[in-house]
């Protein structure tokens, strides 16, 4: 059992100012695998004045110290890698290889990608007649999902501190473990005290302080629409900057072109990473009517030999769901498919044949989905596709884009020019094509109700900082 009952504020581990606990699930055994503290109002206004008593000196930082600390957090991360993978396979559900490849990978490559951004980033410009500085936006409030426990909190925090701010961190009290590795890591790298707190505890107590602080700045938020949007409105009371990472319901368009083996196998990861828990992923697989046929057949063979089940296990792909309350979302939009009239050709409710314990569910398809339908507007966030068929790519276009989101698009095919006006026509952050590696130095971010800013490289770093301008500054 992992009994983690305390904050990390102002450069040490400290008891909440509460008594109450929430527990962690490991969602493959459905055990309890440790607790933390339920933090509190209180616990929130002692991280802030510790980010605020260490934001003078922390934003003078040079720039080269600055680098110096997110290399030397990037060299403590990778000495805690086991520990890492293997409580985020525990905690979420991640299989072992993908808490490797993917989880801890990418937590480690916003750190280095800070680092490297920092070394040319240009905090000033020169104008005929102004001067502008950026400088750093001020105490930051960071609160985020349990879907990439790593990822969420240092692309966030890598940006936070290559730009000079100081922070309270709020991580997802269904994955708090990792979290409370990374602030172990940056007490080792010498992140100065007060720089980065670390409240655990519920969004409705610990959340809304972060979001309601009169002291906290800027609130950099990844999660729902529907928390982003009431975090908005108390950020609105005091006029607070806020960063909102939402939901998607990408499309993955197939040309006529496209090798369908090819496209399903695409379809297949972008459903079963991460067990359908990504916000980016396709979920609405758009396909020319002649090839639906084939489409679902070679779905069919791909998800017959598909490894689901123990996270422990290498050569699993797709584990659990995070918990008991995603699970029953899961089935209650499978349930949600069939009423309002789609097919079923693939998976279904109830967890995988072979599978008695865990909040496993199985890879579902459906077909003759209408754009309209309930499973192809709201964001599951489980291993669900919905194929929509198209005559021409007008229409494809046109059902890629009605959606209120605008996360990513993916495209799979040859035909360069119907690549590009695709491109160019899908109105989201981020678009691939045949299935292309990801740039951590993209920006990435979403349009519509997916978002408001970027994260990632460069663009993140912009996030935690104001330029100001000075004109009339007499020259030497
Ligand atoms: P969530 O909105 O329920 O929770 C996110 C975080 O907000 C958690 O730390 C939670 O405790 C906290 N929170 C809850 N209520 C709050 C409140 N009233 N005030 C302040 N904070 C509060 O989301 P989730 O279920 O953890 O994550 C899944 C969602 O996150 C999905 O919608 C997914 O699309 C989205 N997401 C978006 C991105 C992106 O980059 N766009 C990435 C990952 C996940």
């Amino acid at each position: 059992m992992l009994n983690h009952t305390k904050h990390y504020i102002n450069g040490e581990w400290v008891d909440s100012t509460g008594s109450d606990t929430i527990e962690v699930i490991n969602p493959a055994t459905e055990e309890v695998m440790g607790k933390i503290s339920s933090g509190t109002e209180e616990d929130v206004n002692r991280a802030v004045q510790a980010a605020k008593e260490a934001f003078p000196s922390f934003s003078k930082m040079s720039v080269d110290d600055r680098i110096k600390l997110l290399e030397d957090i990037a060299k403590e991360y990778e000495k805690r890698k086991d520990d890492l993978v293997k409580i985020m396979t525990e905690e979420l559900g991640a299989p072992i290889t993908k808490s490797e490849q993917i989880h801890y990978q990418m937590g480690l490559a916003h750190f280095k990608q800070a680092a490297e951004e920092l070394k040319t980033f240009q905090f000033t410009e020169e104008r005929d007649n102004s001067y502008i500085i950026k400088e750093p936006i001020g105490v930051s409030g960071l609160i985020t999902p349990w879907n990439f426990p790593t990822n969420q909190i240092s692309t966030k925090l890598a940006s936070a501190l290559a730009a000079g701010s100081t922070l309270v961190v709020k991580p997802a009290s269904q994955t708090p473990f990792a979290a409370i590795i990374l602030a172990e890591i940056f007490d080792k790298a010498g992140v100065p005290k007060g720089v980065f707190n670390l409240v655990n505890g519920s969004g409705s107590i610990v959340g809304e302080a972060i979001s309601s602080h009169p002291d906290i700045d800027f609130v950099s938020f990844t999660g729902s629409g529907a928390v982003g949007s009431s975090l908005m409105k108390n950020a609105a009371e005091d006029i607070k900057n806020v960063s909102l990472e939402l939901g998607g319901k990408s499309p993955l368009v197939i040309l006529k072109d496209a090798d369908v083996k090819e496209a399903a196998k695409t379809a297949l990861t972008q459903i079963a990473t991460n067990t359908g828990q990504v916000c980016a992923a396709a979920t609405r697989v758009i396909v020319p009517e002649e090839m639906h046929d084939d489409f679902v057949k070679a779905m069919k063979e791909l998800v017959g030999e598909f490894p689901v089940g123990d996270p422990q296990d290498k050569n699993t792909f797709m584990g659990p769901q995070v918990s008991e309350e995603q699970w029953k979302t899961v089935q209650s939009y499978i349930k949600k498919g069939e009423d309002e009239g789609a097919t079923l050709a693939i998976g279904g409710p109830g967890r995988p044949d072979g599978i008695v314990k865990g909040f496993f569910s199985k890879i579902t398809v459906f077909t003759n989905v209408q754009n309209n339908m309930t499973i192809a507007q709201e964001e599951i966030f489980g291993p669900v596709m919905s194929v929509i068929t198209y005559k021409d790519i007008d229409e494809a276009i046109e059902i890629a884009n009605d959606t209120v989101y605008g996360l990513a698009g993916y495209i799979v095919g040859n035909d360069k020019e119907e690549l590009k006006k695709v491109a160019s026509s899908i109105r989201a952050g981020q678009i691939r094509i045949n299935n292309s590696k990801s740039d951590i130095s993209a920006p990435f971010g979403g349009f519509k109700q997916s978002g408001i800013g970027r994260e990632w490289g460069n663009y993140g770093i912009e996030e935690f900082l104001e330029p100001k301008a000075i004109m009339g500054m007499p020259s030497n």
